[in-house]
């Protein structure tokens, strides 16, 4: 589950199946992986927990899932239980009033019955959104849970801090939080043309904005510099903030930024990059799948230079 050195560029999903060609979609993009209404977060675990309560349990980076294949759910803490799940409870908060609760399984649980294990990308346009974006937040909790049981420093256990959402080592007191690597996404304008590259692992034919993770010492926009300059030898300025994202896959916060060609010729890193063009704000190659920040960056600017 550990990222690469280098970002995935745009952020793709990966596969077109998860394309939503649905007229009422887009307005619910801008949605998508962020902090739903109705959510307030908390960590302390109630000392007891109503049965109506939501288990997000994953096994990995799966999720255990009640319902149907066209309509999922996320069980109810009774459901839960009579499944049979085991292992830590992570309060995460209230949804609509309704406490949510991340829990750990074994890498080798089996398929509890009546349950179902399922990817979160599965899951994209079937589990409404407000319970997909607490998943999301539930798989962080559980991969920090999953990845910190000793300590960096001197490798005792560690143990959860009850007073906030952290690990403590048992020995020498070090304590660790949940992971989150800032990432930046750049989509460059020249006039009416937006620079999209091509990674080497994209389906063919797709094309996406840069973007690569911040190093040690760097704002976000000197991240944006470098990354469009190292990856496809342009030089960009007037950087404009657009949006957000968290990204669960497995920790990110994807930035988006608009910038302007400043200079130079597109001369891409072949490790990186297969292929970078301008195109015509009103000639878009095919792009990545509309849950992603990605996806609106390009449509909204394109949107712009074509008004
Ligand atoms: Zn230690």
């Amino acid at each position: 589950m550990e990222r690469s050195r280098k970002f995935r560029t745009g952020a793709c999903v990966g596969t077109t199946k998860l394309r939503c060609d649905r007229r009422d979609c887009a307005p619910r993009i801008a949605e998508r992986m962020h902090t739903p209404a109705g959510f307030i977060p908390g960590h302390a675990l109630p000392s007891i927990l109503p049965a109506e309560a939501r288990i997000f349990a994953f096994r990995e980076a799966k999720l255990a899932v009640a319902g149907t294949d066209a309509a999922p759910a996320v069980p109810t803490l009774a459901e839960a239980t009579a499944a049979g799940l085991s292992g830590p409870h992570f309060m995460l908060g209230t949804l609509d009033g309704v406490p949510c609760v991340a829990q750990t399984l074994a890498d080798d649980a089996p398929e509890p019955p009546g349950l179902r294990f399922a990817g979160l990308r599965a899951l994209f346009f079937l589990l409404p959104e407000p319970l997909l974006a607490t998943a999301a937040r539930a798989f962080q909790i559980v991969e920090f849970d999953r990845t910190h049981r000793h300590c960096g420093r001197c490798g005792a256990a560690t143990r959860d801090k009850p007073d906030e959402r952290a690990k403590q080592c048992s020995a020498c007191g070090h304590v660790v939080f949940p992971r989150v690597s800032p990432a930046m996404m750049a989509l460059v304008t020249r006039g009416r043309e937006i620079l999209l590259a091509r990674a080497h692992r994209f389906p063919p034919g797709m094309f996406s904005a840069l973007a690569g993770f911040v190093e040690p010492g760097e704002t976000i926009e000197d991240c944006i510099v470098r990354e469009v300059r190292e990856e496809v030898g342009i030089e960009v300025g007037r950087l404009a903030y657009f949006a957000s994202q968290s990204w669960s896959f497995p920790h990110s916060l994807m930035i988006a930024f608009t910038a302007e060609y400043a200079g130079g010729e597109i001369r891409c890193d072949d490790a990186e990059i297969a292929e970078a063009r301008w195109f015509r704000a009103d000639a878009m190659p095919p792009l990545p799948p509309s849950v992603s920040i990605a996806r609106r960056l390009i449509d909204e600017t394109a949107a712009r230079l074509r008004a």
